[in-house]
């Protein structure tokens, strides 16, 4: 079967979830056994998000490859399961900086460099790796942002022009807009819709499939109407009312009908009906939790919970295998200090301090460390914060009072967190930090151990600091263990605690590991650690 694409746009506002929907859909083909994948283009200038703030668009997050990304392609891989890659995700930045390299290399020589065609070429080009790859029947291209920007008309233009030159049975628009209820006038309004229908079709683009966000029903007659003004099929304007939590979109969907529709409109007659037990599985766990267990995150992005995405998905695949509800407090580090640690940290079951950058805040978590660690409270450490562990350990328990990271103290005579020797000439700031898959080698008869059950892992990371190895022999007749190494480098990738109850801190993100159906071993042995204390 050739490679079929489908594009998902939004219209009306942002926010209203063309990611999920992405991976939804993505889901249900793939459940129906066909090879799915899906990739984001994103407006924005920047190259990549690396040198965003989360503050921006939440979580920067990482691919095996090293390529630093969208959030997006957190749901996309949580939901598929499967691992994406830099072509994945595509940036006005990324396509830009193609192009001019090109054209300083002479490959346009003579010619004008404009926006079409050799932007929309460009962009053409990255949707067409993928499916050039011919490991996948479908792509799916998510554009971002709302059509109508300025930004996100080169994207709208190579999609007309990828339809005119597959034909639409090769190449679907789904359009993902929304349906306000205006209460005082006890109406659910499709003039928005309207609107932003009109302006794709402003664009030589008619829609094939609209797919409405509604926080009540629609009935029958909402959706002719728009079917009507809008000129789709009737069958193809499908309901997505707000649900409890986005795992359960899949089956809102099939429900709907999406999947059949969109296999119809590609003219896919052979695929299997949808296999979706073991997802269904991980619904019922989730909403008949047995136990409930409160997990304190210390971190300094907390007014933006999207920061810390990953971490509150992969809570959430933790809990549903320990059929435990997690309730996740997140907690300003700003706020916290030696004085009212107790105040703010008593009474949780867990505490984990998340990554991050930038001394704002670093004081508080190096104090929820402690307190964790003096109470003997279930305590996960991820890059920072395996970084405020190792600074903890040595200011309280090696009696250094003025060790700390060179990132935040480049002068200190304890430098136990310092930069690491790969990073020591770098000067440029994006994409330079020590990305994406790296192995770790685990010693036996540890927490570690225990945990994954096997010696050599996989794990993704983000940093330029690292354990300075000069105090690995203090730190270890002390009584903190480094039991994750890099085996080529020996970078401390793990530490832990023995003589406490679940003391264990990573410099990697195992949160950009965790799936539905495969949720992360540290996550599931932490919230399972956070039930025992709790008991
Ligand atoms: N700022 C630290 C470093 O660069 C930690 C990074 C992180 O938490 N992702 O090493």
């Amino acid at each position: 079967m050739r490679t079929k694409y489908i594009f998902v746009t939004g219209g009306v506002t942002s926010s209203l979830g063309k990611g999920i929907i992405a991976s939804s859909l993505g889901k249900l083909l793939q459940s129906r056994g066909l090879s799915v994948t899906i990739q984001k283009l994103d407006p924005y200038i920047n190259v990549d998000p690396d040198t965003l703030n989360p503050y921006e668009h939440g979580e920067c997050y990482v691919t095996v490859d090293g390529a630093v990304t969208d959030l997006d392609l957190g749901h996309y891989e949580r939901f598929l399961g499967e691992e994406l890659t830099q072509a994945n995700n595509v940036t006005t930045g990324r396509i830009y900086q193609s192009v001019i390299n090109k054209e300083r290399k002479g490959d346009f020589l003579g010619k004008t460099v404009q926006v079409i065609p050799h932007i929309t070429d460009e962009i053409k080009h990255h949707v067409k790796i993928l499916g050039n790859t011919k490991k996948y029947d479908v792509v799916i291209t998510e554009i971002g942002g709302t059509v109508g920007d300025i930004e996100s008309l080169p994207y709208i233009e190579a999609m007309r022009q990828l339809r005119w030159e597959m034909g639409t049975k090769n190449c679907l628009c789904i359009h993902l807009t929304y349906v306000p209820y205006i209460a005082a006038a006890h109406e659910l309004k499709t003039k928005p819709t309207q609107h932003s229908v009109k302006f794709l079709l402003q664009s030589g683009v008619q829609p094939d499939i609209l797919v409405l966000r509604t926080e009540h029903t629609l009935s029958d007659n909402v959706k002719k109407k728009v079917a009507l003004f809008c000129n789709v099929d009737k069958d193809a304007v499908v309901e997505c009312i707000d649900a409890p939590t986005i795992y359960e979109v899949p089956l809102l969907m099939h429900e709907e009908g999406l999947d059949n529709i969109v296999l119809q409109k590609l003219g896919i007659s052979d695929a299997d009906e949808p296999d979706l037990d073991q997802w269904k599985d991980f619904l019922s766990k989730y909403k008949n939790p047995t136990t409930n267990v409160n997990i304190a995150v210390v971190g300094k992005y907390v007014e933006l919970p999207d920061a810390y995405k990953s971490i509150l998905e992969s809570f959430i695949h933790a809990g549903a295998a320990n059929e435990c509800k997690v309730k996740v407090s997140l907690i300003q580090a700003e706020h916290v200090n030696h004085e009212n640690a107790k105040e703010k940290l008593d009474g949780f079951d867990g505490i984990l301090v998340p990554g991050g950058f930038g001394d704002r805040g670093i004081e508080g978590k190096i104090e929820a460390v402690r307190f964790a660690r003096e109470n003997d409270i279930p305590f996960f450490g991820i890059c920072l914060g395996m970084q405020c562990a190792v600074i903890e350990f040595a200011r309280n328990v090696l009696g250094y009072s003025d060790a700390h990271s060179t990132e935040f103290a480049p002068t200190t005579t304890h430098k136990v967190v310092d930069l690491m020797e790969s990073q020591k000439h770098i000067t440029g700031m994006g994409g330079t930090m020590r990305l994406g898959a790296y192995p770790c080698q685990i010693k036996n008869n540890t927490l570690a151990f225990q945990i994954y059950g096997r010696e050599i892992i996989q794990e993704r990371h983000r940093h330029r600091y690292e354990f300075n190895n000069d105090f690995l022999k203090e730190f270890e007749e002390n009584g903190m263990l480094a039991s994750g190494l890099n085996p080529d480098s020996n970078l401390v990738e793990i530490v832990e605690i023995p003589s406490k109850k679940f003391f264990i801190a990573v410099q990697f993100h195992p949160e950009l590991q965790s799936s539905v159906l495969k949720p992360h071993p540290l996550f599931k042995a932490f919230i399972k650690a956070a039930n025992d204390f709790k008991k």
